[in-house]
């Protein structure tokens, strides 16, 4: 299944997306929860009801409603740095023994189409697409063996990194965190329908020029190690997301750089699990509220 956060009218809930278009599972099953991670609390027997809701039940035209982020506010937002051996060339640094993990905080979470701001405070802005895993079970020291069965599903992720903040310190929260640098979707595809998560292409196009191309065969911790790993320190719950990390390609390391500004578009495609596009624009006057 294509799990979907979307609005239409004035309600934001979720649902699951076809060829037809979108099932809204309030009205096919609305014994389900309404939003996403109610849903993937509810476990299996949730996945179960909202796929037997299918047959049969109205589609909405994909064209008439708003796809949202899956999931609005994660628990958890990680992310893995230096994960490919060709971005960690481009980078200057050597492959890492261990997995480089990082927060993103969950506030910087947005949807499809919707805008990346370029900053007050830089214009240093860099796209990282990367394929996200999607916790779907609460889980502590799991085994690289068992790891599957806690994942719910797989998203698109666009790693947003203002680099100068980024790299003038020694952590690299803030220059991952700021508001909008978390676009996330267009949808979780389910686990299941990925026969194998570690054998997809994976390309980024800025303004229609491809930026980076590559294949998550080809990361240095797989979704699988990287599971095991930070469930061997801390709790993992549904609806936690972890982007994966980045492929060569980022526009920092391109001679010159070539950085994100207004007007700019980017699309990042995984086969099998979909595209996602955001505009870049820049800050609002209002964001201050
Ligand atoms: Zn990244």
């Amino acid at each position: 299944m294509k799990l979907v956060t979307f609005s239409h009218g004035d309600h934001t809930r979720i649902g699951v997306v076809d060829d037809a278009g979108v099932v809204d599972l309030s009205s096919a099953a609305p014994e389900l929860p309404h939003d996403m991670l109610a849903f993937l609390e509810a476990g299996p027997a949730a996945m179960q009801t909202a796929a037997a809701a299918q047959d049969g039940a109205p589609r909405i035209a994909l064209s008439e409603v708003r796809l949202e982020a899956p999931i609005a506010r994660p628990p958890k937002f990680l992310a893995i740095g230096l994960n490919y051996a060709d971005h960690v060339a481009e980078g200057g640094r050597e492959i890492p023994e261990h997995p480089t993990v990082f927060n993103k905080q969950s506030t910087c979470v947005v949807g499809p189409g919707e805008g990346i701001h370029v900053p007050r405070a830089s214009h240093v802005v860099d796209y990282e697409g990367e394929l996200g895993f999607v916790i779907g079970r609460r889980c502590r020291h799991v085994s690289r063996d068992d790891a599957a069965d806690v994942i719910a599903g797989y998203t698109v992720v666009n790693d947003v990194t203002v680099r100068d903040w980024q790299l003038r310190v020694p952590t690299w929260t803030m220059g991952k965190s700021f508001d909008t640098h978390g676009p996330i979707g267009p949808w979780i595809v389910t686990a299941d329908e990925l026969a194998d998560p570690h054998r997809l292409d994976i390309r980024t196009w800025v303004n229609g020029e491809l930026r980076q191309e590559s294949n998550t065969k080809e990361l240095i911790f797989d979704c699988f190690n990287l599971v095991e790993h930070l469930s061997t320190a801390f709790t993992l719950e549904p609806g936690d997301v972890i982007a994966t990390g980045t492929p060569a390609g980022v526009g920092i390391a391109m001679k010159p750089p070539k950085l994100l500004a207004a007007g700019d578009r980017v699309r990042i495609e995984i086969d099998g699990i979909g595209a996602l596009e955001n505009p870049v624009i820049d800050e609002p006057e209002d964001t201050a509220s």
